[in-house]
Parts: C-alpha cells; structure tokens; sequence
C-alpha cells in the first residue's frame, strides 16, 4: 500500500510518503514566525499550516513519484498537540480521503515518536524501553508492540525540552534554545557548576525547579560578575546539560534493573542532543544494553514517524472514521 501521512501538532508542517512499510521521504516546514515571541503562538501556528500544507504535501507526492489516485489511505497526527494546529492536518486528511474514497488513519503522536525507530536499520525487538523526550513529554515508555506501548515513568510537571528551551531563553538565546545549549556545551566544561535534583518516586521526572534554580545561579553570578554570561556560556550550557542528562539516564538506568530489559531507545526532539545521545552510549556500551538512536530527521517532529505509525495500523485494519476528531490530549495507550 501506498500511505501519505500529515503532521501538523505543533510548529512543524510535515508530509511523508511510505510504500509498503518503507518511508519514501520525510519533507518538514518549519514555522519561523515563532522565533521572535520565544515560542510557539498556537494561532500563528494554525495559520502557518494552513498556508504550507497544500506546498507540503505536493512536495511528497512528488517526491515520491506518487499521484493522489495511488494513494491507499491518508493518515494525520489526531493528537496531542495544538487544537487548532491538529485540526489543520485532520480536516485536510479528511478532505483528502472523502474524495479519494479511501481510508483515514488517526495516529498518536507520541506513539509515533517511537514508532521512528522502525523506518531504518537498525531496529529494536520487543519489548524495549524508549527514553521519549520532546517540548511537551518526558516518558519512560515499555514497548511491547508497535502498536501496545506503556508509560511507567514521566514527568510530574515540565517536560524536559521545556527546561532546555527556557533555560535558553533566561541566557538570551532564541527559541527554541534547546539545540543552541547544545552546541555551545560542546565547547564547555560540564562540571564547571552544579545543580541540584528534586528526585521523584519511582521512575518519575520533575524538571520545573530547574528554572528557578537556573534564574537564582545567575543573578548571584552576575552580582559578581556582570559579564558571567558571555564570558562563560560554554560552561554554563555544558553543566547545564549534564545535569539535565543525568536526571534523564538515572531514570533509564533504574528503569533496566526494574524491568530486566536491556534494550534502550530514545526519541523525540530532545533525543537530538548530543550530550544524551553520547552518553547513553557509554552507559549502554558499561551495562550490555543495545542503544536505538534516531536519525536527526526523525527526532524532531516529522511526517515520516507518522507514516510508519500508520503502516502499521494499515496492516492491522485500523482505519478512522469520517468524523473523528483531533485531541489535544491523548493517552499514549490510545
Ligand atoms: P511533543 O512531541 O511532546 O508534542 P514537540 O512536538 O514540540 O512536543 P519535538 O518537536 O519532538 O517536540 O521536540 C522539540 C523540543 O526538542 C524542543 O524543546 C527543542 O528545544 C528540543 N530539542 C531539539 N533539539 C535539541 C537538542 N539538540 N538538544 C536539546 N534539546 C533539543
Ligand atoms: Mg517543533
Ligand atoms: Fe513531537
């Protein structure tokens, strides 16, 4: 079967074409109008969709040398995310299959996110655990199948991409932050500060004492030193980034010796930082796990995660019907 699937959940404006279980390409608008506001501004993310999904969507088709009449099924990304984002994918999905006469598919994104690790080699068995990290999620997830996933640790409050991204903006980066504190980590020493934990029960994460634990560090370092942040921004993101990793491998770890699973995936668009894939690395290569790191493409948020969701529901014959609606919130087990 031939499958386009539509991503629109939040500031990326993304199209894939997948045949037969295999991704044919993966073309992502990102929405730039966000940048000057610090984040993304839920209306001018609804308009920005709808200005480049038609765009999107032919660059796809064209790409993969495909018509709209050799399409099999149209797929969206029903939530979670932005309503009005969502419904921008899902009324065009909709539009698309009345008038194909062919089948709808709803796809979870966060289900999708994991699902990435199916579009190449290497992939995982099951069960393994995925590490997703993205802007709105910190989950510790149990794989069972591609389709019957499980969350046994997540966050109690923000998620950890939000702790980057606003730790970004409190250095004066722009939005969003997270890949700047990245790379400037690469330059710096990441055990030039510290920072303390609130540890949670079990397998959980609470990221949100972070921000002000970051806004206090610095204004007590800029009382001696106006110029504390440009004279040690490498430093400064590097330990920040350690300590944000170690919260997140911590969990990891725990959640191996609980499980006795020693298969370990991450995702999401945190999975994109260097800091945490390196280390998860080594920490696999010390404990025997075999590591799953995704290709920068797909740990942002694409249309491509969307496609090989749906491949897999295709098989299985779950199809949407007609009037489904998009949900802002969405379990990850719907
Ligand atoms: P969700 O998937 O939870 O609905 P989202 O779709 O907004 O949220 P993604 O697109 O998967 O999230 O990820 C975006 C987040 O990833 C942002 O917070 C961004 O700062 C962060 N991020 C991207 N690259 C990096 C990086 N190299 N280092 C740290 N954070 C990064
Ligand atoms: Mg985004
Ligand atoms: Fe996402």
């Amino acid at each position: 079967p031939v499958i386009l699937a539509i991503e629109s959940s939040c500031d990326e404006t993304s199209a894939s074409v997948i045949r037969n279980g295999k991704v044919l390409n993966n073309i992502i608008a990102s929405q730039a109008v966000h940048q000057k506001y610090g984040g993304v501004v839920p209306e001018l993310a609804s308009r920005a969709h709808q200005q480049n999904i038609v765009a999107v969507v032919d660059a796809a088709l064209e790409g993969a040398g495909v018509t709209r009449t050799d399409l099999d099924a149209v797929a969206f990304t029903r939530g979670p995310g932005l309503m009005g984002a969502l419904l921008v994918g899902v009324s065009f999905a909709k539009g698309l299959a009345m008038g194909l006469k062919i089948p709808l598919i709803e796809v979870n994104h966060m289900q999708a996110h994991v699902l990435a690790h199916f579009i190449d080699e290497p992939r995982p068995s099951f069960p393994f655990l995925c590490l997703t990290v993205s802007g709105g999620h910190t989950q510790i997830v149990l794989v069972k199948d591609h389709l019957d996933m499980e969350v046994i640790g997540q966050t109690q409050d923000d998620a950890v991409g939000e702790a980057f991204d606003k730790a970004a903006k409190i250095l004066g980066l722009p939005y969003p932050g997270g890949p700047l504190i990245d790379k400037h980590a690469q330059q710096g020493n990441p055990r030039a500060y510290k920072f303390s934990e609130t540890v949670m029960p079990g397998l959980d994460f609470s990221f949100s004492g972070i921000k002000t634990q970051f806004l206090y560090f610095l204004r007590d370092k800029k009382k001696e030193n106006p110029a504390f942040v440009e004279e040690n921004l490498a430093d400064i993101c590097a330990s920040l980034q350690h300590h944000l990793v170690s919260m997140l491998l911590t969990r990891v770890e725990q959640a191996c010796a609980r499980t006795g699973i020693r298969q370990v995936a991450i995702a999401g668009g945190v999975s994109a930082n260097q800091g945490l894939r390196q280390r998860l690395q080594a920490l696999g290569g010390q404990h025997g796990w075999d590591v799953f790191i995704p290709a920068f493409q797909y740990c942002t948020d694409n249309a491509g995660m969307i496609a090989m969701a749906a491949h897999y529901k295709y098989q299985r014959g779950l199809f949407a019907p007609l009037d489904v609606t998009p949900l802002a919130r969405m379990p990850l087990s719907a």
